[in-house]
């Protein structure tokens, strides 16, 4: 390409990225860096929404987006890159990112995943093959973090944990050893020192009640502050200054204005994880089939096969006390009596109206299927 053509195609995107160049961060290199790299986000909601949105502004060149669930209006409190229209419509998180993030940034690439992230999939979803450089735990569940930890430490990619509850938020990198045999896609990385994983300092994930923003609610800024923590992170790292990343468990009480920071330099050796490479959540059956995911309701997945959503439709709409059958390519859903299901095409279906376990199985059972 002659070089007039080429610096007309870099002019706009000098302009677009013109203030990011001028932090001395960054740079005209570091902007580079950030156009070939590729961030995962594992979780659309509220911190995800703000990670996906600060990545893509930022000019991250690829994402890939996994997320389980649809947008309601209890979401817009806090999840900033959906509106009105996608909770009316009941879009899937991961689908209704990828389309706000074109409105406003077409030049990056997003690869949405509408699933849950369990050890089936995660290969075929994270797998470094895929040129990802880094991971964000933007999930809200330990078993899904714990399954990540084990991931990123064998495959020896790095991940940013990243938590928001209330008005706490709290972050922490995850540096694992690079393993031999796995192609770290960032060549001029220098190389960094092992941090702790997730399981060199909790080696269980915690039992009994956990706090969510289902039981103790959740402001809009904790999110963003989790979320703006966790992406300048990976912005040092996709900028390829891996000396630069915090090594500590950070966290913050927005409304106190407590603080506090463990230090995380140190690997555990005795580590299940990272010191014995024993990957139980990686290799474990995965979640249970059913989980209660907050807000009066209940995921059930109990098989594995694609639905065909028009010959489903039309044996629903023969049901007599089934209301407001509607479906897209993305989702099917229907109203029956006080419960709401909506069916995903992997079989996947989240029963709103319930935390009844028994309750949900039947409905699924009796209108998807077993
Ligand atoms: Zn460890």
């Amino acid at each position: 390409m002659p070089e007039t053509a080429i610096s007309a195609l870099l002019s706009p995107l000098a302009d677009r990225y013109s203030r990011q160049i001028l932090f001395p961060g960054i740079g005209a290199d570091g902007q580079a860096h950030l156009a070939t790299a590729h961030a995962a986000i594992i979780g659309c909601g509220a911190t995800g929404a703000a990670a996906a949105a600060l990545l893509a502004r930022a000019g991250v060149g690829t994402l890939t987006l996994i997320d389980r669930d649809f947008v309601e209006p209890s979401n817009l409190q806090r999840q900033i890159l959906f509106d009105e229209a996608d909770a009316l419509e009941g879009l899937p998180k991961a689908e209704a990112a990828r389309r706000h993030i074109a409105l406003f940034n077409a030049g990056v690439t997003v690869r949405a995943h509408i699933a849950d992230l369990v050890p089936a999939n995660i290969e075929d979803v994270l797998s470094p093959a895929n040129g990802i450089d880094v991971y964000l735990d933007c999930t809200d569940n330990f078993e899904t973090r714990y399954l990540l930890n084990d991931y990123a430490v064998q495959q020896g990619k790095p991940w940013i944990y990243a938590a928001a509850v209330g008005a706490y938020a709290a972050t922490m990198n995850i540096l694992p050893r690079t393993v031999e045999g796995i192609e770290t896609k960032l060549p001029s990385t220098p190389a960094y020192e092992p941090t702790a994983c997730l399981a060199c300092l909790f080696p269980k994930p915690p039992t009994g009640p956990v706090e969510t923003c289902d039981t103790s609610g959740i402001l809009s800024t904790a999110v963003n502050l989790a979320a703006s923590l966790q992406v300048t992170e990976a912005l040092k790292l996709l900028t390829r200054q891996p000396n630069l990343l915090r090594r500590s468990l950070i966290s913050f009480d927005l409304w106190t204005g407590d603080r506090s920071e463990i230090n995380t330099s140190r690997p555990d050796p005795d580590c299940p994880v990272c010191g014995r490479r024993e990957f139980t959540h990686l290799a474990g059956t995965g979640r249970p089939h059913i989980t209660l995911c907050g807000r009066n309701s209940v995921q059930i997945h109990e098989h594995q096969r694609p639905v065909d959503f028009i010959a489903m439709r039309a044996r629903l709409a023969r049901h007599p006390d089934i209301e407001d059958l509607r479906s897209n390519d993305l989702l099917l859903r229907f109203r029956r009596g006080p419960h709401t299901l909506t069916l995903f095409p992997d079989g996947r279906a989240v029963i709103q109206g319930t935390t009844d376990i028994i309750q949900a199985r039947t409905l699924y059972a009796r209108f998807i299927g077993s």
